[in-house]
This record gives structure tokens, C-alpha cells and sequence, in this order.
């Protein structure tokens, strides 16, 4: 049996300096509380909470000391409150993302109507809906299809870990419309889209597809959904999740990771499958 393991894999740059952020101030403060996971990553997230990380999901229970801010980005509203409470932030957001809430105030400021192409409920697009004054998703093409949409400039973004056949897809279909003008970001994150470029090219060169990471994790589901598409696949948490069965007669396994899986859940997927 062959271990095909992707070119990249592990951490992707945002999110190592976001973790390596806050490890940084766990080792100078007691505790700090995050709001909602660092990263979505639960393994990271379990570390992090060992080292004196607080994750909470109501800025209530922050009473006092630092709060924060996840790789992802928080609204801008909430980021308000934190300040009005006193509290010190720590902006772990990462750089990528920070750029695109900033494109989404311009555009708002320009009195563009904002639309982001992305999952209306995951909280990167929360937050960078909040850069707005109106700002419209779009999860799929369904939703603008055969639809009477006319506003007279438009700038349109994506979700950094969209797959880019879904942004050209939902472009193509915004361009049938009535807008006297048209601004088009590509927002995709570049390390989101060679992973998903890699994902495609390893599953077809193996039998089995393994794909790591949090199922939070909006750019690991997308891997897994390229590779299920291709292949037969499994999107696991952990190495414990590997059945038996699943190896059966597969001579080449292909292992691609989330940007933010860490490498040592790597290693202990293939120990577990040499054990197997
Ligand atoms: S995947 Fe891209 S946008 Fe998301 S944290 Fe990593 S570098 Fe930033």
C-alpha cells in the first residue's frame, strides 16, 4: 500500500500566526478569552484551552482582561462592544481576511450593493457583512436564477475558501442582470485554491481519499466535497476515526489536510493506517 500525501499540508500561514499569537500571550498572561474557536480546528482549539485560552460564545462571560479576536474576524459591531466593556483586544484576524473586510467598507462607502458569494452562516461572511451597510450573500446560483435583481452598481467578493468554479458559476449568472456597473474582488485565498488544485490532481491518482481537518472547517469540507466528487472519500477529525474496512484492497491512499489541521495529525493518520 502507497501513502500519497499532498504537496502542502498542515497549517496555512494565517492561521500559524494566529495560533503562534496567542500561544505567545498565554505565556505571558494567565488567561484570555476568544470569541468562538481561534481556529477551526477542534485538537488546536483543546491545546489552546490547556495553555489558559477561554473560548466563549457570549461576550457576557468576558468580565474583564483580553479578549481575542479569532482567525476568522469578528463583526464590527461586536468588536464595539469589547472595546465599550473595557476590555484589551488581541486581533489574531487574519491578514488575508482583515483585507477583505476593508474592501467591503470601501465598496460600502462608494454606495456599492455588497455581494459576497459565500456561506451565509459561517462567520468569516458574518463578520464581513457587518463592513457594510447592505450587503447581500449568495450561496447559490439557485438563489439569483430566473430572479428579477437589478441595483445600479454592484461589488461582488468571495469567501476566501470558496472553490473558484463556484465564484465564476454565480459571476456568470450576476452578469445577466440589470446593472449599469459591476466590481468583481477575487477574494479566494490563494493557499485555499493550490490545496483544492491538489486535491483534484491526487484523487485521481489513488483509490481512497482521506481528507483531515475540523468539520467546522469550511475550507477541509470543500476538499472533501472536490475529493467525493472524484473519489471515494472520507473527511476525518482524527486519525481514530480510520476504518478497517476503508483499506481494504486500496493500494494507493491519498491524504490531503484543511489550513488549519496541524501537521502531527498527519503523522498519527499514518501510523494508524501502517498499524491497520
Ligand atoms: S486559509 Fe487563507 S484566508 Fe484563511 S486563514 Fe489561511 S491564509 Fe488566511
Amino acid at each position: 500500500m502507497k501513502l500519497k500525501l499532498a504537496k502542502e499540508y498542515g497549517f496555512c500561514w494565517g492561521v500559524q500566526k494566529a495560533v503562534q499569537r496567542v500561544e505567545e500571550l498565554l505565556r505571558k498572561e494567565k488567561r484570555a478569552y476568544c470569541l468562538g474557536p481561534l481556529i477551526h480546528n477542534p485538537q488546536i482549539n483543546d491545546l489552546l484551552v490547556k495553555q489558559g485560552l477561554k473560548i466563549i460564545r457570549d461576550l457576557k462571560k468576558a468580565k474583564k482582561g483580553i479578549l481575542v479576536i479569532p482567525a476568522h474576524g469578528l463583526p464590527e459591531t461586536t468588536i464595539k462592544r469589547v472595546k465599550e466593556k473595557g476590555l484589551k483586544l488581541i486581533d489574531a484576524t487574519c491578514p488575508f481576511v482583515k483585507n477583505l473586510q476593508q474592501i467591503v467598507a470601501r465598496l460600502s462607502q462608494e454606495d456599492y450593493q455588497v455581494v459576497i458569494i459565500g456561506e451565509r452562516r459561517h462567520r468569516e461572511v458574518q463578520a464581513l457583512m457587518s463592513f457594510a451597510d447592505k450587503a447581500k450573500v449568495i450561496e447559490d446560483i439557485s438563489e439569483i436564477k430566473d430572479k428579477k435583481i437589478s441595483f445600479d452598481k454592484i461589488g461582488i467578493i468571495a469567501q476566501t475558501t470558496q472553490t473558484k468554479e463556484r465564484f465564476i458559476r454565480v459571476i456568470k449568472e450576476l452578469l445577466r442582470k440589470d446593472f449599469q456597473e459591476i466590481r468583481v474582488f477575487n477574494t479566494l485565498c490563494a493557499v485555499v485554491q493550490r490545496r483544492q488544485e491538489e486535491a483534484i490532481k491526487l484523487a485521481k491518482r489513488v483509490e481512497l481519499m482521506l481528507v483531515i481537518g475540523g468539520k467546522e472547517s469550511a475550507n477541509t469540507c470543500r476538499l472533501a466535497e472536490i475529493c467525493a466528487t472524484r473519489r471515494e472519500t472520507y473527511h476525518i477529525e482524527g486519525a481514530n476515526e480510520i476504518r478497517r474496512e476503508w483499506l481494504k484492497n486500496k493500494k494507493k491512499i491519498g491524504i490531503i489536510t484543511g489550513t488549519s489541521t496541524p501537521r502531527f495529525l498527519v503523522e498519527e493518520v499514518v501510523k494508524r493506517i501502517n498499524k491497520l
